[in-house]
């Protein structure tokens, strides 16, 4: 039972308003309950908050203000107010910001009313337009989901007047439904796929963890092992025992599948959030999660901060991605904070991946977490055979990329009706733009970056701060006209030559910044799945565990660019990166194979790629992290130092390491100040302290105790990054 404050007792209120902590307040009439969701009076407005504790006392209790208001949603359960106060402590994050993120539905202070929605009906139209097709398109995506007349007009990219005009012909129907209508209910008892005696024994033994009690077990299985399958009975399990579960999925392109699938095994869709879902469904989400109606959510990261009423299982799917960091605003890993979260509500945690991170294969190495492992594909798949084309020997001619050994496999698939892909991490159509004459490179007004250049977009794009600007006809350096080459290949780029190689052949290209929004990349992705595109040409977002069942050639055309640059996770990511993406090749009968271009077919992450001796990767990886003391064997904090006076930041830099008393005297090290790497962001000046202490450090305290010790100045922001994962 939660404590329960009569009327008119004191008691603090934590609110999303920027402040040091909780404020007090007067319980209202009728008392209210710890955790109760409220609006409260702060200065002329009123803002939401939660029943947060005691009162501080330090404000003289004749002057408190009583709660304005109760919401109609339940209490902040304890298990999530403990979870927004140990991820704050970890991530450095003050608890308003945390609880901005738990909130964040829209209307969560409305009165719950009926309202009209709309969706697919049976009518004729008198007559078809583009506008009304894409209306119409927008329904058929997602046959189940109701929209408000807005909502629907605002994805179609119409105006209401067109849903309207649709609506008054029936072939959008309307309905009166009450807001945040309950989800139906998931059938755990339909049978599922038929299991392979390795996947049973696999679901057998994720079921056996679930106990009740916090555990974390790291599926590790290769890729078309079929891992979806079998967390989906830990799935079903934890439904059955009356819980919830939350799947995270790095990639919301990832959710349609990952939504038909469920819909396959449980006879329903279950509940979405993610950025792509309207403001009306993110509500009702919210709301059905915390009275602990929504069974299963399947989400992108910020899922993780939903209110569940009693979660038993988060599974993270692609455990190992990079997206589960978020490395704006609030800087936290959904993987860590998903172990924590789970800790608390006493949930298990299933870290499903091909290629774990290195983190969690040393947790299960060393029995922290449970490990359960499928080692072959389902059915008569087989792991793509691996080869390298050491491009020393194979010499491209000048500005082009695929050599003729990958060119002439190309071939044979396209004659076969089979798939092919080309992996190229580098979005746009060239790197770099430079000067024939001078060799000026065109670079960003407001970044250290150069400007990518995107030819379909016809214009220069800065991948840091999306700055554009039109390719310049002189060149701003030497004045000379219509003399810039583009240097080096982004995916556009090879697509041109695939063009010209292949001409007949249909191309496809994948990449984020080309999508205008998730339902066309969702689209997309299905229609590659259903064979209409013979050749692939895409960045990491095809690594991403897609099924193409026509696929059996992947070409990796640049192997050596991720082992670039001094990224203490370089080789581990390179490794996980072309390993996910040969991992596309041969999902169904075929064999697959991949390629991989390289000019040092020797380097050991290459070796071990191609080997595919994964043990042995990790191991040696393992050593070296030892070695050369990084994580997970210490603990670091990346510090950015920015703003827009150049003077300012540096001096600021400089005092902060002057200053690490508090870090030097726990035996951390002090690294820097340097200027970053991108050392300047959006005309901010950046400079970086990178901090290294020991695995059992009391690290977080002595950055608080280190930050506070320095005047920092108004202008200059300081931010830190616990376990950072990049380092620009
Ligand atoms: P992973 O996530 O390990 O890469 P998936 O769960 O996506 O693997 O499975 C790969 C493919 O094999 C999918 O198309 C899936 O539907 C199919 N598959 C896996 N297990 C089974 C099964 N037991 N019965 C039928 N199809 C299966
Ligand atoms: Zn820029």
């Amino acid at each position: 039972m939660e404590a329960f404050f009569p009327g008119g007792t004191p008691l603090s209120v934590l609110t999303t308003q920027p402040l040091d902590g909780p404020l007090d307040y007067l319980a209202p009439d009728g008392g209210v309950v710890l955790g109760a969701l409220v609006m409260v009076p702060l200065g002329p407005r009123r803002v939401i908050g939660v029943v947060w504790g005691d009162a501080a006392g330090d404000y003289p209790s004749d002057k408190l203000r009583p709660i304005a208001r109760m919401l109609d949603v339940p209490p902040m359960r304890r298990e999530m107010r403990s979870f927004l106060v140990r991820a704050g402590a970890y991530t450095l994050t003050p608890l308003y910001q945390m609880l901005r993120m738990a909130l964040r539905a829209p209307g969560l202070s409305e009165t719950p009313a009926d309202r009209i929605v709309y969706l697919r009906g049976h009518g004729e139209a008198d007559r078809m337009t583009a506008a009304r097709e894409r209306v119409l398109d927008v329904l058929d995506a997602a046959p189940n989901t109701v929209y408000l007349a807005k909502e629907l007009a605002d994805l179609a990219g119409v105006s209401p007047s067109v849903v309207k005009g649709l609506a008054s012909q029936g072939v959008v129907a309307t309905r009166t439904a009450p807001r945040d209508a309950p989800y139906p209910e998931l059938d755990t008892d339909r049978p599922g796929k038929p299991l392979s005696e390795a996947q049973k024994a696999a679901a057998t033994e994720l079921i056996a963890t679930q106990t009740g009690a916090f555990s974390t077990t790291l599926l590790w299985g290769v890729t078309g092992s079929g891992k979806t399958e079998v967390y989906m009975e830990a799935v079903a399990a934890c439904i059955r025992a009356g819980r919830q579960a939350l799947v995270l999925i790095p990639e919301i392109a990832l959710t349609v599948d990952f939504l038909a699938r469920v819909e396959a095994r449980f006879g329903v869709r279950p509940a979405e959030w993610h950025y792509g879902v309207t403001m009306t469904e993110r509500r009702r989400c919210w709301k059905q999660v915390a009275e602990g109606q929504a069974k299963l959510v399947v989400g992108a990261r910020s899922a993780l901060y939903l209110p569940f009423r009693d979660l038993g299982l988060i599974v993270v799917d692609e455990e190992h991605d990079g997206s589960y960091k978020q490395d704006d605003g609030v800087l936290y890993s959904a993987r860590d904070m998903s172990v924590l979260r789970a800790s608390l509500a006493k949930a298990q945690v299933i870290l499903a991946s091909a290629t774990p991170a290195l983190e969690s294969w040393v947790n299960a190495e060393n029995g922290k977490y449970n490990r359960v492992v499928l080692s072959d594909r389902f059915g008569d798949a087989r792991l793509p055979e691996m080869r390298a084309i050491d491009l020393r020997e194979e010499v491209l001619p000048a500005n082009t990329w695929i050599s003729p050994t990958l060119s002439a496999e190309i071939d044979r698939r396209l004659s076969n009706g089979e798939q092919s892909l080309l992996f190229l991490n580098r979005r746009g159509y060239a790197p770099i733009t430079v000067c024939r004459v001078c060799g000026f490179q065109i670079g960003c007004d407001h970044c250290d970056a150069r400007m990518v250049e995107h030819r379909f977009r016809g214009e220069l794009v800065c991948h840091q701060c999306g700055e554009t600007k039109a390719k310049p006809k002189t060149c701003p350096s030497c004045g000379i006209e219509d003399r810039f080459a583009a240097v080096g290949p982004g995916i556009e780029r090879l697509a041109e030559e695939a063009k010209a190689r292949f001409p007949s052949a249909r191309l496809s290209l994948l990449s984020s910044d080309m999508m205008l929004s998730g339902q066309a990349l969702r689209d997309h992705i299905a229609g590659i799945a259903s064979g209409e595109a013979d050749i692939i040409i895409g960045t990491q977002l095809v690594a991403k565990g897609h099924n193409f069942p026509l696929l059996t050639c992947v070409g990796v055309i640049d192997a050596d660019l991720g082992l670039q640059g001094g990224d203490l996770r370089a080789a581990e990511k390179t490794f996980q990166l072309i390993r996910q993406v040969a991992g596309r090749a041969g999902r169904s009968d075929k064999q697959g194979v991949a390629f991989i271009q390289t000019h040092q077919p020797e380097h050991p992450v290459i070796k071990a790629i191609l080997s595919g001796d994964e043990e042995a990767f990790w191991a040696a990886e393992v050593a070296e992290r030892k070695r050369a003391q990084v994580p997970p064997f210490a603990r670091l904090a990346g510090v950015v130092i920015s703003g827009q006076n150049e003077a300012q930041v540096r001096a600021t830099a400089a005092e902060l390491a002057r200053r690490a008393e508090p870090l030097w005297s726990m035996g951390a090290e002090v690294f820097g100040p340097a200027p970053a790497p991108i050392a300047r962001i959006r005309g901010r000046h950046r400079m970086r302290i990178l901090v290294r202490a020991s695995k059992d450090s009391r690290l977080q305290s002595a950055l608080l105790t280190w930050r506070a010790s320095v005047k920092i100045p108004n202008q200059v922001r300081v931010s830190i990054d616990i376990d950072p994962q990049s380092f620009y």
